[in-house]
C-alpha cells in the first residue's frame, strides 16, 4: 500500500484486530513452549498439552458447555464441513430432508448446494423483511424425513440473531440434528449452550479479536459424526493434524476477555452503533436500515442509500474500511443474496453499505466516519441528480 494513512476500520464483522492482551499471551508459544501436544513422552509436549487444555475449558466455560464437546479447528468455515457433512455421513441412507435458510454464510449454502449434487433434498426457509425466519414456516418445512437443521445465530451481513431456543425446542422434540453456525454472535451476545438444545455449533476466534486460522465446533455427542478427513487422532479423531498451540492459546484467552467484558462492550458499542444511525438519519431521513433494530447483535449497520440507487458506493468511501456485504463474496462480486431475500432489488443493493463497529474503534472515529459518509453522500446525490 502506498498511501500511509490508512482508512478508518468499519469492517468488524469480517474480522476484527487482534487484542494486543491475547498476541501477548500467544508469543511464548511460538518461542519457547513450541512442543507438539500430542508428543506427551516429553516435557515439552506435555507442557503444550497442558495450556491446549487450559484453552479447551476457558472456551467451553465461555459457552457453558463442557471442555470435552470442544473440537478445535481452523474456524467456522470448517466446523460447519465437519458438523453436516460428518452428520451427513452417520447416516446410512440418502433418503432423508435438510433443512437451511436463504440467508445463511455461502459455508453452509455451499454445503447444501453439495448435498443437493448428492440427491438429498434440501430446502431453503425464506426469512421476513426484517432477516428473521418465521417460525410457523419453519414448522411446516419439516417432514418425516427431516434428520438436519442449519441456521445461524446471527447473520454476518445484517447482524439479526435468528430465535435459536425456538428452533432448538423443535428440533429436540422432532429428534432432528441442529447445527447453528455462531460466528458472528460468539463475544457479542451471550450464549448458553445447555439452554438452546443445540447439537452442533461453529465458532471462529477472529471474530472475536482472537487470531485467524482457529476456530471450534461445539458437538454435544462425537458419536453423532462420522469424520470427513482422515489421518490422525487428534481432536477425537475429527479434525486430525497437528494443533497450533499458540493460536489456540489466543482463542481461549479471547474468550476469557469476552466474557469479561461483554456487557461494557456491548453498551460501548451500542452506543456508537446509535450515534452513527442517528446521525445518518438526520443527514438523510429516507435511508434504509436493513434488517431487525432490536433483535441484532451489537455494531452491525447494513444501510441502503434509496437516492443513489445503482451508485456503488464503496469505490466513493475509500477513506473508511467497509464493505458491500459478506467479505467473502467481495471475490465474487454478484448482488447479496442476504439483501436478495429480504427482497431488495438489484440498484438498491448496489447502493448499500455494511459496517462493523468493534471493541478498538473510538467516539472520534466514528463521529469522523459519520461526517466522512454524510459529505461523500452529498457530493454523490447532487451528482446523482445533475445526470438524471
Ligand atoms: N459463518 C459466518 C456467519 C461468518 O461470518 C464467517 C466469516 N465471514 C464464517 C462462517 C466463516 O468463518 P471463517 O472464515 O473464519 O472460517
Amino acid at each position: 500500500m502506498k498511501n500511509n494513512i490508512k482508512p478508518i476500520y468499519l469492517d468488524n464483522n469480517s474480522t476484527t484486530k487482534i487484542d494486543p492482551k491475547v498476541l501477548n499471551e500467544m508469543m511464548p508459544f511460538l518461542i519457547d513452549t513450541f512442543g507438539n501436544p500430542s508428543s506427551m513422552e516429553h516435557l515439552y509436549g506435555l507442557e503444550a498439552n497442558e495450556f491446549v487444555e487450559i484453552a479447551r475449558e476457558r472456551i467451553s466455560k465461555f459457552i457453558n458447555s463442557s471442555p470435552g464437546e470442544i473440537i478445535f479447528t481452523s474456524g467456522a468455515t470448517e466446523s460447519n464441513n465437519i458438523a453436516i457433512l460428518g452428520y451427513f455421513n452417520s447416516l446410512d441412507c440418502n433418503d432423508f430432508h435438510a433443512l437451511t435458510v436463504k440467508t445463511e454464510h455461502k459455508s453452509v449454502i455451499e454445503i447444501f448446494k453439495y448435498l443437493s449434487q448428492r440427491k438429498i433434498k434440501v430446502d431453503y426457509l425464506d426469512v421476513m423483511n426484517d432477516g428473521i425466519i418465521n417460525i410457523n414456516q419453519l414448522k411446516k418445512m419439516i417432514t418425516s424425513k427431516t434428520k438436519i437443521i442449519s441456521v445461524m445465530m446471527a447473520n454476518n451481513e445484517i447482524g439479526v440473531i435468528q430465535p435459536i431456543k425456538e428452533i432448538g425446542e423443535i428440533c429436540r422434540k422432532k429428534k432432528i440434528f441442529f447445527h447453528v453456525d455462531a460466528a458472528q454472535a460468539i463475544g457479542k451476545i451471550n450464549v448458553d449452550i445447555n439452554a438452546l438444545n443445540i447439537d452442533a455449533m461453529s465458532i471462529s476466534a477472529h471474530k472475536l479479536y482472537g487470531p485467524k486460522g482457529i476456530g471450534c465446533l461445539y458437538i454435544n455427542d462425537k458419536n453423532k459424526l462420522l469424520p470427513i478427513y482422515h489421518g490422525g487422532r487428534h481432536e477425537k479423531g475429527l479434525r486430525p493434524g497437528t494443533l497450533a498451540v499458540h493460536n489456540i492459546v489466543g482463542f481461549g484467552h479471547a474468550c476469557e476477555i469476552a466474557q469479561n467484558n461483554i456487557k461494557t462492550d456491548k453498551k460501548r458499542i451500542n452506543q456508537l452503533t446509535s450515534y452513527m444511525i442517528d446521525k445518518l438519519k438526520t443527514a438523510f431521513p429516507d435511508i434504509i436500515i436493513n434488517g431487525n433494530l432490536e433483535k441484532r447483535i451489537p455494531g452491525n449497520i447494513n444501510i441502503s442509500f434509496p437516492m443513489l440507487e445503482y451508485t456503488p458506493l464503496i469505490s466513493n468511501l475509500s477513506k473508511i474500511a467497509i464493505s458491500s456485504g459478506a467479505s467473502c463474496s467481495s471475490l465474487n462480486p454478484t448482488p447479496s443474496h442476504v439483501l436478495k431475500a429480504l427482497g431488495l432489488n438489484k440498484s438498491l443493493i448496489k447502493s448499500t453499505i455494511r459496517m462493523g463497529i468493534g471493541r478498538f474503534n473510538t467516539e472520534k472515529e466514528i463521529k469522523d466516519a459519520s461526517n466522512y459518509i454524510i459529505s461523500v453522500i452529498n457530493k454523490l446525490s447532487k451528482k446523482h441528480l445533475e445526470s438524471c
